[in-house]
């Protein structure tokens, strides 16, 4: 029997992430190539549309706007574009620290949130390299991108890929668009982010210019990195009903069936 990359990341990393399947359990990947775009925020809009998200809030990530384009500056006023958004990183930091199993990283590439099983505990909020993730006010859930992985599972690309008027996204199946973003990168003299940062993910960038001109950061190649939820929250939720008492014995269930995860909540 073969081993999909996700089983053997489970067994490696001793069932870090709670992980599943979609559709055929063959990893896509969205690429955005930097020196195609032209900062139209259609992709936005269309993120918007799909997940019948309000129309405000543009330029900063929110429950309701899950892309924002970089550097935050008015249409017109910036030759350099970068994504900002989930990365749906291989090694997901948010999935392994979350205490009920509320988020997944299906095979197929995307790391989805439940919000259905979200207690509104804020880790994964600040467990995210890349601080992408953001709370609803009113419902109290977490909230991100997730890959349109209802898409996916109808073997569809992302809403947001099909509405760039310039081609600056793409998708496909995850060798293919590492193929075009090396082929992209040598062609321009360029680099490709997103590949070995935190450990790599679904989503690659082909940049030209310094990381900083376009606003994305600067982030390490080690898996699992470092997260840095305040431990005055943690003990907190030890000793306090904070996010209810069912979702702490739920926690405290996988802790004890899952203590890998634990010892990388408390002592990473
Ligand atoms: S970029 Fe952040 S939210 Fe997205 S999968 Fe990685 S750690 Fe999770
Ligand atoms: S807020 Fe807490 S419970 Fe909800 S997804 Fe994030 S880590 Fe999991
Ligand atoms: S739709 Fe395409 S060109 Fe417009 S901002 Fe998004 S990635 Fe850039």
């Amino acid at each position: 029997m073969t081993t999909s990359p996700i089983e053997t990341l489970t067994q490696q990393y001793g069932n870090l992430v709670p992980t599943g399947r979609l559709i055929d359990g063959k990893p896509r990947s969205i690429l955005f190539d930097a020196t195609k775009c032209i900062g139209c925020r259609h992709c936005v809009q269309a993120c918007k549309d799909w997940n019948d998200h309000d129309r405000t809030s543009l330029y900063e990530l929110s429950s309701t706007n899950w892309i924002t384009m970089e550097p935050p500056v008015l249409e017109g006023l910036s030759p350099l574009w970068a994504r900002n958004s989930c990365m749906h990183c291989n090694f997901a930091a948010c999935a392994a620290v979350c205490p009920v199993e509320a988020i997944t990283k299906y095979e197929e590439g995307p790391v989805v949130i439940n919000k259905d099983v979200c207690i509104g505990c804020e880790y994964c909020i600040h467990a995210c390299p890349w601080e992408v993730i953001t709370k609803n006010d009113i419902t109290g859930k977490a909230s991100k991108c997730t890959m349109c992985s209802d898409r996916i599972s109808e073997d569809k690309q992302p809403f947001c890929v099909q509405a760039c008027p310039v081609s600056a996204l793409d998708f496909g199946f995850s060798e293919e668009i590492s193929d075009k973003a090396k082929k992209q990168a040598e062609a321009i003299g360029g680099y490709i982010y997103g590949e070995k940062e935190a450990g790599g993910g679904n989503v690659v960038y082909v940049l030209k210019e310094v990381k900083e001109k376009y606003g994305v950061r600067n982030i390490g190649a080690e898996k699992f990195p470092k997260h840095k939820i305040p431990l005055g929250l943690m003990l907190k939720d030890l000793f306090t009903p904070r996010c209810g008492i069912a979702g702490k014995l739920r926690a405290l269930y996988l802790a004890i069936i899952h203590p890998k995860r634990l010892i990388y909540r408390y002592f990473s």
